[in-house]
This record gives structure tokens, sequence and C-alpha cells, in this order.
């Protein structure tokens, strides 16, 4: 039963049936002409999604996590100084990366469920007189929070600080969900992976690299390998791969791309915002609040929603598990226990959306949560019947 239900974690995300035939692919030569021509058209269109056309896209058969690692290891030096804030799970962990290169980590800390603080950033630039700090690191979607943090605030902040720190940005679940603008907001690193917003199962890291960027790589000095820039750059333009390349990914990425590219990447966007809104309708008709603290931070693509006090949201989301066969996502960090997690990303729509919301909802009555059965499903109508376009005009696909 369980696998015939949508997952709402964040990630990885549903893989739509058009994607999964399109992964499955007899074995093909990958030094042969054909591996080149379904793989450079890919470069294009992830510059595309990440509203670049100055820089450049690497990928590695990898995760989030390699990107992060890349994008340290190919632009920073041994103690090098970086800027960065902790304030969920994700930008832990980024930071706690940093600090196991060697790196010189000045870190903030805001609260779980705050944004990452952009004139908390200028100060501190401001305050670095020598320029010693060489990056900053941003979180753009907090994922355990379900927080957005403002990246072109940041950007603002390092440019009225005259600071010529790199800007470095993880979007995983972010890009392709959420509007990502690379170029505008002057992100020099930007790191995604293929089980999120491109619906594909993991393992493709997904690498944004800005001219400013390319340059810092030609002097870094921390050791690097396999997740080396230059690798990728050396070969990729002619259709080649250092390594052996994840081939099925790739042919699955393309389609993913022609997806995304016929409902139009602002109707994806918009289509996270409506099927966000409905949970969140679905949320305050519950009575319950979300960790995020305030709707401009309100990530588009998950929502980490707290539970009532004395109630163990492990537990509940064990529950909607066992008994209905629908995956939510659990409370990580300083909010384990705290918070339940609805993804909303990537191979669904409002109409799924509701059918997490009234799961949720029927899992909390079963552990006697204080809610009426039906008022977040019928918070959630209410705005999709009002909010719900006539389907998208599609372009025709091939
Ligand atoms: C999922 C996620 C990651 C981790 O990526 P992996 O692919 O698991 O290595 C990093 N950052 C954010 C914000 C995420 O949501």
């Amino acid at each position: 039963m369980s696998n015939q239900n949508p997952v709402f974690i964040p990630g990885p995300t549903n893989i739509p049936e058009r994607l999964r035939r399109a992964i499955s692919q007899p074995t093909i030569d990958h030094r042969s002409s054909s591996f080149g021509t379904m793989f450079k058209p890919l470069f294009p269109g992830v510059k595309k999604v990440l509203k670049t056309e100055t820089g450049e896209v690497i990928m590695f058969p990898a995760t989030g996590t390699a990107g992060w690692e890349s994008a340290i290891s190919n632009t920073l030096s041994p103690g090098d100084k970086i800027l960065a804030c902790r304030h969920g799970m994700f930008s832990h962990r980024w930071i706690d990366m940093c600090k196991r290169w060697g790196l010189d980590v000045q870190q903030l800390n805001a609260p779980w469920g705050a944004g990452a603080p952009a004139a908390d950033f200028q100060a501190a630039l401001e305050a670095d007189k020598n320029h010693e700090i060489k990056a900053v690191l941003v979180t753009h979607n907090e994922t355990a929070t379900g927080v957005r943090s403002d990246v072109a605030a940041v950007r603002k902040a390092i440019d009225a600080a005259g600071h010529p720190a790199l800007l470095l940005v993880d979007g995983v679940s972010s890009i392709a969900s959420m509007d990502f603008r690379m170029d505008e907001w002057g992100v020099d690193v930007a790191v995604t992976g293929s089980q999120k917003g491109f619906m594909l199962p993991a393992g493709l890291s997904i690498v944004g690299v800005s001219q400013k960027a390319l340059k810092a790589m030609e002097t870094a000095k921390l050791p690097r390998c396999f997740l080396d820039w230059r690798d990728m750059l050396n070969t990729n333009p002619k259709g080649g791969f250092p390594y052996t390349p994840p081939v099925g990914l790739f042919f699955g990425l393309g389609e993913a791309l022609k997806m995304i590219e016929e409902e139009g990447l602002e109707n994806v966007f918009a289509r996270h915002h409506r099927m966000a809104e409905g949970v969140r309708r679905a949320v305050d008709a519950w009575g319950l609040k979300l960790c995020a603290h305030s709707p401009d931070l309100y990530s588009e693509t998950i929502s980490a929603i707290l539970v009532p006090e004395g109630q163990d949201s492990t537990k509940l989301v064990v529950h909607a598990a066992d008994k209905y066969g629908v995956a939510f996502g659990i409370g990580l960090g300083e909010v384990a226990g705290k918070v339940f997690r609805i993804g909303h990303l990537g191979s669904l729509t409002d109409v799924m959306a509701l059918s997490g919301i009234g799961t949720a909802e029927m899992a909390m009555v079963d552990l006697g949560y204080p809610i009426e059965l039906g008022s977040g499903v019928a918070a959630a109508q209410e705005y999709y019947r009002n909010s719900a376009a006539a389907e998208p005009k599609l372009a025709k696909s091939a």
C-alpha cells in the first residue's frame, strides 16, 4: 500500500513515472558520441534553472553534501576564515564540515526558526578591515526549520561592507522549486542535488560556479581530487567526464529539465507556493504554529510544524508511517521531537498535498492532539479552490 502514497519528506522527493522511465536505460559507452549528445545540453538547461548566464555548472556523482565540500575545497586555502550563521541542522552541518576541513569559522548563531541575519553579516564584514574572511556561507532554505533566508539581502550586506568575500549558497532544497537568482544575487557557488527539486533519485551533486569562484579556484590550496572542478571543466565541454559518469541519472536530469521547461519555471514556483500556502492554512486551522518565526521566512518547499507541548513529534511521524504508510519528516537537532515536517516539493500538486494534510490530521487525532478532524483539510480546500488557476497551459511535449 504505502508505495502508492506520495512521500512528504523534503527529499528524496517523489519520482514521477516519466523520470523513472528516463533513468532506465541500457548501458551506453560513456566515451561514445551518444553520451556527449545527451550530456552537453544539460548544462544550458541547469543554468536556466539557476538563472545564471555567466556561471558554469559542474556535476559530480555524489550528493548535496559533496557540493558543499567542492564549494569549499575548490575556492579556499588551509586556515582561511569563513563567516556563517548556524540556525538549523543544515547550516550546522556545513559549518561542521568547514571546521573539519580546518577552516577558521566565524560563527554567528540565530534561533532555529530565524533566517540568516544579513545585518549581522554586514557588521562582521565591516569589522573585518583586513579582509580575512574569504567566504560567506548561506543556507537559502533551511530544511530543518522551514526557513527561507534572503540571499539578495546577504549580497547587499556584502556589497555595503565593500567586502570581497565569496558568497557560497546551499540551495539544495530550494533550487528548481523556489526562485533562485544566481547572477542577480551575485552567488559565487550554488549547491544542489538531484533528489529534491529535480525529482530524481539521490546521486547527482549539482553546483553552479561564478567567474569569481573560478578565479579563486586558481589559487585555492585546499586539497581536492575526486571533487576537483578543474577535471570537470577540462572534460565536460567536449562531452567527456573524468571518470565513469552516472549515465542513468544524466538521462533523468535531461528529462527533468524538459518537464520543468514544459511547465514553465515560474509556474513551478507558483505551484510550490500554492501547495505551501494550503499547508500553512491547514496548520493555522489546527491551531498550531510553524517553526519559522514570520511569514517573510516561510519556505515554499517545507513546513516545520511545532507540535503541542507534551507531544513528541517523532512518535507522530512513526505513527503516520506505520498506520497510514505516509512519510513525513521528523524534527532534527535542536527541534527533534518538537516539530514534524511536511515536505511539499518536487513532483506534487495541491490535490496531492490534500492527502498529506488529511493524513497528518488523522495521525494527530489518533494520538490525542486537540485537533478537529477535517479542519485543516477544509482550510486547505478553501484556499486551493479559490487559488487554483485553470490548468496552466503546457507547451506541447515532443
Ligand atoms: C537535503 C539537504 C542537504 C543534504 O544533501 P545530501 O544530498 O543529503 O547530501 C543539504 N542542505 C539542505 C538545505 C538540504 O535540504
